[in-house]
């Protein structure tokens, strides 16, 4: 049986501000959508935070038997510089600067973007659409909602009509705004602004000459509005109603606002069952962002070259650092907490280095099921990690102590003991498991065997299977050397 159905998962959802049971529309099938990347420059810590807790809520939600269709964009163009839908587009303006192909600065950033998600062991989305590549759906969503009457064109733009919106419907269901704080350009309307009133927002701009990356459409050659792009995308893939949307929580408004005003005109029903929203990741108690500049890259958090750090960390470390917070609290980065989180990892790590060697009995002197369930709950209650992994500091505590033989478990309980750690710590929680994957500590652990192997032949007067695998391993460059203590080894 699938674990969903012995399990009740909470969600906090966004759109009520309280934990809900998580239903989906389709028993067993979950689709989620979260908001990728605008990929024009390098992904910063603060970016890897919110994708890493969506990232733990869909490996949660495969853990317990749910089909997770997890669709994640890339957003290649449309956004501009700033949230007032003024200034240039962030792409073209790299390309500009840089005198590139905007398409090179995407391309350079998204391959950024992916090898730094896969260096802290995130699972890539099941589809990972782009904006560009659904200019299409982007422009029959407009016509629809000129239609409908809620979108009118000027001078080649078309902006979404927030007020008219507003009568029959509520903008600001999701960020709580009401309509006169929903202005999306902080400059007073000086007359030259195209929009009726300051909270209406684009869905398609008229592109002026200098700007590179365009498209036709029936209103101009232009290109879409940047909220547009995830009601498109959402739809087509997760349907006009799906189970769960994520993002940072900077994105809730004017962002996922927009995203529902647009969806819930075009297909005539809220689009989103469960919100979420990551919180931030601040550095000296700002966030960390781009554009300030108070930010920290992952390789100088891997080569410890920033004056902010002590020393290098690994992204094991990192990883586990970050999920020792709740993902809807704030965390602060700085050298000392992660210094802290580096010792808990490593107990923990060491913990499950001994585990083989544990040995079971008749009786356990703990309640391996009760622990099990604790580990459960944390999890089901909104993906509560930090309580999951005080539950895993409990287990290390008995690890110990069946050490040091002052506890004892039964043989049974050992195997589910030893599973549920394991799942928890690299299914769940994504930790690389990082002396796995050293590849010298293999190496040394097949040699080891293949010496234990030489020498059972030799035992048995089998010179031949001995002669060949020194021989061999010789050809691959390794030499084994008898001595008193037994047989070591050298690599060339
Ligand atoms: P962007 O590429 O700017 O659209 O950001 C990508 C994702 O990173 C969005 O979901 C943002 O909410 C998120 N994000 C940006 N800054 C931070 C931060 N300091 N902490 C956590 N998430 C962030
Ligand atoms: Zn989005």
């Amino acid at each position: 049986m699938e674990l969903y159905k012995e399990h009740q998962l909470k969600i906090y959802n966004s759109l009520s501000k309280k934990k809900e049971v998580f239903t989906p529309i389709v028993e067993g099938n979950v689709g989620m959508y979260v908001c990728g990347p605008t990929v024009y420059s390098n992904v910063h810590l603060g970016n890897v935070r919110t994708f890493m807790s969506f990232d733990l809520v869909f490996r949660y939600l495969k853990h317990l038997g749910f089909k997770v269709r997890y669709v994640r964009n890339i957003t290649d163009a449309g956004h501009l510089e700033n949230d007032a839908d003024e200034g240039e587009d962030r792409i073209a303006k790299k390309a500009r600067l840089e005198q590139i192909e905007p398409m090179e600065v995407v391309q350079r950033y998204t391959v950024d973007f992916h090898t730094i998600l896969q260096q802290f062991n995130n699972i890539p989305p099941s589809i990972e659409p782009t904006a560009t590549g659904h200019i299409v759906e982007q422009i029959e969503i407009i016509k629809e909602i000129i239609e409908k009457g809620l979108a009118y064109e000027v001078n080649g733009s078309v902006y979404f009509d927030v007020l008219k919106y507003n009568e029959t419907e509520h903008y600001g269901i999701l960020s709580g705004r009401n309509i006169e704080d929903s202005v999306h350009n902080t400059r007073v309307l000086d007359g030259q602004s195209e929009k009726k009133n300051p909270q209406d927002f684009a869905l398609w701009k008229k592109a002026d000459e200098r700007h590179i990356m365009r498209w036709p459409s029936p209103w101009s050659d232009g290109f879409p509005g940047w909220h547009l792009e995830c009601s498109a995308m959402s739809t087509k893939y997760l349907g006009k109603q799906f189970d769960i949307h994520g993002g940072g929580m900077d994105l809730k408004f004017p962002h996922h606002e927009c995203e529902i005003a647009q969806s819930k005109t075009t297909n005539g029903v809220y689009p989103v069952n469960y919100w979420m929203h990551a919180n931030m990741l601040t550095l000296n108690g700002q966030k960390m962002a781009k554009s300030t500049g108070n930010n920290i890259l992952p390789d100088e958090i891997f080569s410890g070259d920033n004056t902010i750090l002590n020393k290098p960390f690994t992204a094991g470390v990192v990883r586990f650092f970050m999920l020792q917070a709740n993902y809807r609290s704030i965390l602060d980065f700085s050298s000392t907490a992660l210094e802290a989180s580096e010792k808990g990892h490593a107990k923990l790590m060491e913990a499950i280095s001994f585990l083989p060697s544990l040995i079971g009995g008749n009786e356990s002197s703990f309640d391996v099921q009760a622990w099990k369930q604790k580990c459960y709950d944390a999890m089901n209650d909104d993906f509560n990690s930090p309580i999951l992994i005080a539950q895993l500091f409990d287990a290390v505590k008995q690890v110990n102590l069946l050490k040091e033989g002052r506890a004892t478990i039964s043989t049974s309980d050992l195997e589910i003991f030893t599973q549920t750690i394991n799942s928890f710590v690299f299914d769940v929680l994504g930790l690389p498991n990082e002396a796995a994957n050293n590849h010298s500590d293999k190496l040394g652990g097949v040699v080891e065997l293949l010496i234990k192997l030489r020498k059972e032949a030799r035992d048995n007067k089998d010179w031949a299977l001995s002669d060949q695998i020194r021989n061999e391993l010789v050809e691959l460059g390794i030499q084994l050397k008898d001595g008193k203590e037994g047989t070591s080894f050298t690599v060339s």
